[in-house]
């Protein structure tokens, strides 16, 4: 167990958050049914609040966001089709290859290097329409970008790409598992980029801070179909409206908290950057990316770890920070002298 002082300096993830005792009183007053029936009103209701914060017409609570990523594909293409998304997307890289296990699609990569799918790229590689070659299923990507340091999605390149999907007649995919940052960091409700996809996912456990959740918002007819492949998958609940709870709270409470991760994010940005032996990615949300001028990302993470900071290598040379509401403002000052005096070994 991580006691909530060891939290205040775990920077591996926003995951790590623990719910706070009034989400906590929140969830165990719920009113509960058997979800499979349909018979859970909290999960009614966040299902409800989510369609209406997204402009959606329907949404369906799912127990992760790789779930809900993966029936999005599923309900979106069929087996052979080809699924696009980004070169660094968590869909192709943390998700086990459910794309292809589990949808039976092949993935054409697209540069997204700069947060968002180079879309002359995208359009180079498109499937011509000739009877032997896999066909276009969907379009995937991803927002605010998880593995490129909480990039933000340009709105005005989300439009493009939406005419150029359109325009194919394939749908478009959000894994919004961080939307919620991007919409505050960009000052941005989330309709923003939500209008111009088909379906959308967004984690409730990770900086939003609820234990466990997540939520796919798409038209009625997609969700529909979505029900019956998160059944599939064996992510029908029963009395889940005790976590559903936990959203609701966090939508209602724990939004604006995510300015101040934003804030320290920055702030240990500023901290570092001026440093010989490694260049910090600049931040737009909640994730530090520092890249380090030689591979010493894991003995600088090692080191961290006994100071009692705790943050990810991710490569030999990269290093992933991430700010949370349990994290406190002293380990941010730790975190930064810490980083300011380290010298990797020889
Ligand atoms: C965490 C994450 C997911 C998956 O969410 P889980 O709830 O951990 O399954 C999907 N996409 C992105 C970008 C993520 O950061």
């Amino acid at each position: 167990m991580t006691t909530r002082e060891a939290l205040a300096s775990d920077f591996r993830s926003d995951t790590v958050t623990y719910p706070s005792d009034d989400m906590k009183a929140f969830m165990m007053q719920a009113e509960l049914g058997d979800d499979v029936f349909g018979e859970d009103p909290t999960v009614l209701q966040l299902q409800e609040r989510v369609a209406g914060l997204t402009g959606k017409e329907s949404a369906l609570f799912v127990p992760t966001g790789c779930m809900g990523n993966l029936i999005a594909l599923m309900t979106l293409a069929s087996p052979g089709q080809v699924l696009y998304s980004g070169s660094h997307s968590h869909i192709k890289l943390y998700e086990l290859g459910s794309y292809a296990q589990l949808a039976g699609l092949s993935l054409r990569e697209t540069d997204d290097s700069q947060g968002y799918l180079d879309r002359a790229q995208l359009a180079s590689n498109w499937s011509p329409e000739i009877y032997y070659i896999p066909q276009p299923g969907l379009v995937a990507v991803e927002n605010s970008h998880n593995m490129l340091g909480g990039l933000i999605y340009p709105p005005e390149e989300l439009e493009k790409l939406r005419a150029f999907t359109q325009e194919k007649c394939v749908p478009l995919h959000m894994d919004g598992a961080r939307l919620f940052n991007a919409s505050v960091a960009a000052n941005k409700p989330i309709t923003t980029w939500t209008n111009l996809v088909d379906s959308v996912m967004i984690s409730l456990s990770k900086g939003l801070g609820a234990p466990a959740g997540s939520v796919l918002a798409g038209g009625s007819d997609l969700i529909k179909k979505a029900l019956r492949v998160r059944k599939l998958l064996g992510g029908g609940m029963r009395q889940t409206g005790i976590l559903a709870a936990a959203g609701l709270y966090a939508l209602d409470h724990n939004i604006p908290l995510l300015k101040r991760d934003h804030t320290l994010c920055t702030l240990v940005y500023n901290g570092v950057k001026d440093s010989e032996i490694l260049t910090p990615v600049k931040p737009q949300t909640n994730i530090l990316m520092l890249d380090f001028h030689q591979p010493v990302a894991s003995q600088f993470a090692e080191y961290m770890e006994r100071q009692n900071l705790r943050l990810m290598a991710i490569s030999h040379t990269r290093v992933r920070i991430v700010f949370h509401q349990n994290i406190s403002d002293d380990a941010c000052d730790r975190l930064v002298e810490t980083t300011r005096k380290w010298r990797p070994a020889h």
